[in-house]
Order: C-alpha cells, then sequence, then structure tokens
C-alpha cells in the first residue's frame, strides 16, 4: 500500500495533511495520527470495514477493543449512549486530557470497535493536531496506538515510519508526545469508577473530582476473564529481554549494571538508566539516559523511545531503572513491568 505522509510541523503541509487525512477516513481508510499520549491509528468508528483494517495492520487480535476519539466534548454523545453525573464530572475536568471514560456504547459505532462490548472507552485529545483531524473528519475514530501489535507504542514520528509506513493510507507527523504513556483508562460502567490501565490522569486526581477514593483493578491477578480487554496480551515488549530493577538506590542499580553488563558471555547488552546513574557507569555502553528520577513527566514521555532505542542498538539484554511507586510513575512501572522478562526487588540492598 502506498503510505502519503505529511509533516503537521511545516505550516506549509498542515491544511493539505489535515484535509488529505480527513478525505482517506471517509473513503473507508486508515490513518496514523499525533497526539499527546502516543501516535494513534484511526479509523471510522461507524465502518467495520474500515475498522478491520486497523487489527489487520497492526495485527491485532480482535478481541482487544479501541479507544473513541472525539474532538469536542460535546460530541461525546457520537461514542457514548449515557453519560453518568459522575462521567459528566470527570469530562468537565479532564477532557481534553490524557484520559479515556468507558460508558455505555453508542447504537452507531461498528460491533467490532469494541470487540463485541455493551461499552466503549472515549477520549478527547489535547494535541491540536488530533482534533483538527479528528473534527475535519466529522466522525468518530476509532484507535489504538500505532505499533504493531505487541511492540513498544510510538511516540516520535520515526517510530511510526518504522512500524506503519506501507500499511496505512496516511501518516501525520506531529511532534513527540509530551505525555508518552497511553491515556488512563476509567470505568464509569460500574459504580465505583475504577481505574483499569493507568496513565498521566492519577487515581489521586481522580478521587478528587469524584469525590471518594478511585481504586485500581489493573494489578488484580488475572484469573479467568480479563477485567479490561486487552490485559491478557503481552505490551511493549522490545526484541530485548527486559530486566527492570525497582525500589534500589542509585549506587546499588548502578552496581549490578555494572556486574552483570560487564559479564563476557558474547551477548549484546544495553542500559536504561536516570541521569544519576550515569557518572557511576563510566565505561559501559551503549547507555540511554531517561533525564533525572526527580522529573517524571519526561522519564515517562521517554520510556518507549527507550525500549525502541534497545532494539536500534540490537540489543538482545537490556536493564532498565524504574523509579518509587505513586502518581504518573505508577503508569510508567506498570508499562515497564510489562516490557520485562525479569523484574529485580532491589529493597535492602545497599551498595
Ligand atoms: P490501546 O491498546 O492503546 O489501543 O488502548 C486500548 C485499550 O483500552 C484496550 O487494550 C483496553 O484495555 C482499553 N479499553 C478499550 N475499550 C474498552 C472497554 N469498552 N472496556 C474496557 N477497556 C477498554
Ligand atoms: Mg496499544
Amino acid at each position: 500500500m502506498d503510505t502519503l505522509t505529511f509533516d503537521l510541523t511545516d505550516p506549509t503541509q498542515y491544511e493539505r495533511g489535515i484535509s488529505q487525512a480527513a478525505s482517506a477516513i471517509t473513503r473507508g481508510g486508515i490513518v496514523v495520527f499525533p497526539t499527546e499520549t502516543v501516535y494513534g491509528l484511526g479509523a471510522d468508528a461507524t465502518n467495520a470495514d474500515a475498522v478491520s483494517s486497523i487489527f489487520r495492520a497492526k495485527g491485532r487480535p480482535s478481541d482487544n477493543p479501541l479507544i473513541v476519539h472525539i474532538a469536542d466534548r460535546e460530541d461525546i454523545f457520537l461514542a457514548a449512549s449515557a453519560v453518568s453525573a459522575d462521567a459528566m464530572k470527570l469530562a468537565e475536568a479532564f477532557m481534553p486530557g490524557p484520559v479515556s471514560i468507558v460508558l455505555p456504547k453508542s447504537p452507531s459505532l461498528a460491533d467490532n470497535v469494541t470487540a463485541g462490548l455493551s461499552t466503549v472507552a472515549v477520549r478527547l485529545p489535547v494535541c491540536p493536531e488530533a482534533r483538527d483531524f479528528i473534527r475535519a473528519c466529522g466522525r468518530p475514530i476509532a484507535a489504538p496506538s500505532a505499533n504493531l501489535s505487541g511492540k513498544p507504542s510510538p511516540t516520535r514520528a520515526e517510530h511510526v515510519m518504522r512500524d506503519m509506513e506501507g500499511r496505512c493510507d496516511v501518516i501525520l507527523k506531529g511532534y513527540d508526545c509530551s505525555v508518552g504513556l497511553e491515556s488512563t483508562v476509567v470505568d464509569l460502567s460500574v459504580t465505583p469508577a475504577c481505574i483499569l490501565r493507568p496513565g498521566a490522569i492519577s487515581s489521586k486526581m481522580l478521587s478528587e473530582v469524584l469525590g471518594y477514593e478511585v481504586r485500581s483493578s489493573y494489578r488484580e491477578k488475572l484469573t479467568g476473564a480479563p477485567k479490561a480487554p486487552g490485559m491478557k496480551y503481552t505490551h511493549y515488549k522490545p526484541e530485548a529481554s527486559v530486566t527492570a530493577l525497582e525500589r534500589g538506590t542509585p549506587a546499588a542499580m548502578a552496581e549490578l549494571i555494572r556486574e552483570e553488563m560487564g559479564r563476557e558471555d558474547g551477548i549484546r547488552k544495553a542500559a536504561v538508566v536516570f541521569e544519576e546513574l550515569l557518572g557511576l557507569l563510566e565505561g559501559i555502553s551503549p547507555v540511554y539516559s531517561l533525564g533525572s528520577v526527580d522529573d517524571p513527566v519526561t522519564y515517562c514521555a521517554r520510556l518507549y523511545d527507550a525500549l525502541r532505542w534497545c532494539d536500534t542498538v540490537g540489543a538482545e539484554k537490556a536493564w532498565v531503572t524504574a523509579p518509587a511507586p505513586g502518581g504518573i510513575s505508577d503508569a510508567f512501572l506498570n508499562r515497564l513491568e510489562k516490557a520485562s522478562d525479569r523484574v529485580i526487588d532491589m529493597s535492602g540492598k545497599e551498595a
């Protein structure tokens, strides 16, 4: 398939890019577009054939539902058939924003968008390029992340070019994603509301608006049917086998990385670490810096770029340092754990 590519950071390509992307959607095509969380691969959410092209392009299992994107808050009924008082409160507080709200599904949506569920996850992005694109389409846009199924989500234009060129009708290149992790998914089709996937909108932020403690169900051990569709699949994995280092001091984490990366076993290795470790890892390479351990916005925005970098340098094994839990760092930990084959709890290890 020939893919038309437009760079929306170039003002001379903006209008044509948006209009060509919207006409591809109207014809039943699929389009990659930037958002503040990760790049999305969109189709007309009311067109079942267009939606099935998304599953085909990604190699995504069809029982894993897609999020439906709208351009303006008043369009919520294009996707949902009912909006409760609590849902309205969250929409007013966090839409536009990096959150998806699960509501009863509108009958106008194609059934394969929600994998046959009676509920739909609705999202209104902040990213102006995303909103201009969705508004130009004049219909709700079903979109998962624009990566091949199982791989880390794309957060930079070069990531989508690698995964999706030749697999979709149009690619709209934008700036690097400012959040860099997928939206918080909140289930409001149940009472009390609960978090199905952590993201930049934290449980504390949701609880403050709703006036009660919003709990998470994503940590529960999976027995039988997963709470959120999609939980049973592997996610975010680079080619390298990843070891996550949790709850360690910079010195202890650096010592472990030095020891395991220094072994002469003929395996290609890489480390992804907080800036604070760089001085302790002299002579070790290659190393990717996540930025400071005190700068969650930066390390969250860099995680998927770091996991993809492990593939670029041909690593077979990679070591990644993890932050302490809380707030947006919970989203980082959730994605890193899913990307990892080994998690080392370093609490108690002094160096
Ligand atoms: P992504 O995998 O980035 O495409 O995001 C879609 C994710 O949103 C799915 O894997 C689910 O975890 C979640 N999701 C989408 N629709 C629903 C729904 N109706 N109910 C619960 N979770 C949903
Ligand atoms: Mg995804």
